[in-house]
């Protein structure tokens, strides 16, 4: 296994020594966005000096910038079943919980998809417990392809990530042939021991088999895989150090790393007693974490869920975040029961505005909300996508791309003042274009774009 514990634990306990020229050396490094290797990762995150996490935090800050502009990519999870066979001490989804356990009929699923259509949603994460038996792998296939089929005026889904548990390389072969994004799953915690205590019974409680997921998804075709741990379970400096080795070899042995990272926190669930976890992350930690991660990966999405609260959820933008969820549920059926008031949702979201409201703040705030899909419908993922972000060129396509999928949702969802704010967003981004080119943004190039076979150009 590539992972070992005593490796990481002598890795973190070396990295203390680090004085402070060698931390300047690895801040001059990080600033050149090529990223940085697990040890000088681990020389990060044990600094207290205020003026190295200020620098983190700016450096942090450009390399976003620099890489991503004021996007911000948006989605939301669609939870499918919640039926599960595994007793994970953190899930409200734990087998031994007893409430209306249902997995979604392809109804159902036309349903939830046409109000996250309505939101004006384009990309979702398709999420489930395991459960081979009722939630069968066929079942995950038949529920994307009607996810892809549903189209509703000019609303369709064009990016499904799909969050289910390890499986075999077939099942991910299956995946790939239904044409998913990015296959994510989380190693929720890479420290051994605390993962036997977490997962108490069923499948996932191997932790090779959890741990090796993405090797077999990617030698079953899938391009883009998206990592994360659940912080609060162990030590979560050990954990991004578990997560920054993992990425390295995948990149080894792939010639990509993570496509995308995760990075949940431990949230309140029906059943489980949050504050019997001792590893509880607090903010401060939590920022710099994040920040860290954003210096030493920097071509690699970071995703921010509704898990965080709004505050939050802001600074974080600042910080290297480039995905953001909007107008959440992490329940199964949640959008359509919306009204009737959550039930048994996975966990509790501490972001629970709308969409609109999300959407709206972000133009308000000078980012670019962005509903773009183009790479992976053009063929740019795995070490194809990095070597293009790598070269500095993958931004010369995200930005007339996000600007045009703007441009499109302000037309399809948004008032006249929304309208008026995507507007200026372009002029800010290209303050030399006309009039004319801005509406043929939408007219004219929208239907290629959902076409997805080429990209478009200002
Ligand atoms: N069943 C799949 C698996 O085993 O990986 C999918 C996982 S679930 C739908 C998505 C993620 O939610 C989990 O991987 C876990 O990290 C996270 N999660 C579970 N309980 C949580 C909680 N109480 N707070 C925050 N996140 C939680």
């Amino acid at each position: 296994m590539f992972i070992e514990k005593e490796y990481i634990n002598s890795v973190l306990e070396q990295a203390k020594d680090t004085d402070d020229n060698e931390i300047e050396a690895i801040l001059n490094r990080a600033e050149h966005s090529r990223g940085l290797n697990h040890t000088d990762i681990a020389a990060l995150l044990q600094t207290t000096k205020p003026e190295h996490i200020t620098r983190i935090f700016s450096i942090a800050n450009n390399i976003k910038q620099q890489i991503y502009g004021n996007r911000i990519v948006l989605f939301a999870p669609l939870y499918v079943s919640d039926y599960c066979v595994n007793q994970c001490a953190y899930c409200g989804y734990n087998c031994g919980n007893s409430f209306n356990r249902r997995k979604l009929t392809m109804d159902e699923i036309r349903r939830e998809v046409l109000i996250l259509e309505q939101m004006g949603h384009k990309r979702l994460a398709l999420e489930a417990g395991e459960d081979d038996d009722r939630c069968s792998i066929d079942y995950i296939l038949e529920c994307i392809h009607t996810i892809y089929d549903m189209k509703c005026n000019n609303g369709e889904i064009r990016r499904l990530n799909v969050n289910i548990a390890a499986t075999t390389t077939e099942n991910y072969r299956k995946l790939k042939d239904a044409e998913i994004g990015t296959y994510i799953l989380f190693q929720e915690t890479y420290d051994q021991d605390v993962y036997n205590r977490m997962h108490i019974s069923g499948p996932k409680k191997d932790f090779a088999y959890h741990l090796e997921a993405f090797d077999r998804a990617m030698e079953g075709g899938i391009d883009d895989v998206g990592g994360g741990v659940l912080f609060g379970l162990a030590d979560p400096f050990f954990e991004v150090i578990g997560l920054m080795i993992h990425n390295e070899h995948l990149e080894k042995k792939f010639g990509a790393g993570f496509h995308t990272i995760s990075v949940p926190r431990l949230c309140k669930s029906g059943t489980i007693n949050i504050n019997a976890f001792p590893h509880l992350v607090n903010d401060q930690v939590f920022e710099k974490i994040t920040a860290v991660i954003r210096l030493a990966v920097p071509f690699t999405g970071m995703i921010l869920s509704t898990r965080e609260g709004h505050t939050m959820r802001k600074k974080l933008l600042k910080l290297g975040i480039s995905q953001l969820s909007a107008g959440s549920s992490t329940e199964v059926g949640g959008y359509s029961r919306r009204e009737e008031g959550r039930s048994n949702p996975q966990f509790e979201v501490n972001d629970d505005r709308d969409a609109t409201a999300i959407i709206g703040e972000l133009m308000d705030d000078g980012y670019i909300p962005s509903f773009c899909t183009a790479c992976y419908r053009s063929g740019r993922t795995g070490d194809r996508f990095m070597e293009l972000a790598k070269s500095g060129q993958i931004k010369d396509v995200c930005l007339p791309n996000a600007l045009l999928t703007l441009r499109e949702y302000a037309e399809d969802y948004g008032n006249d003042s929304f309208k008026e704010k995507a507007k200026a967003a372009i002029l800010r981004e290209y303050p030399h274009i006309s009039n004319d080119r801005i509406r043929k943004l939408t007219v004219e190039n929208v239907e290629k774009i959902g076409a997805g076979a080429r990209d478009l150009y200002l």
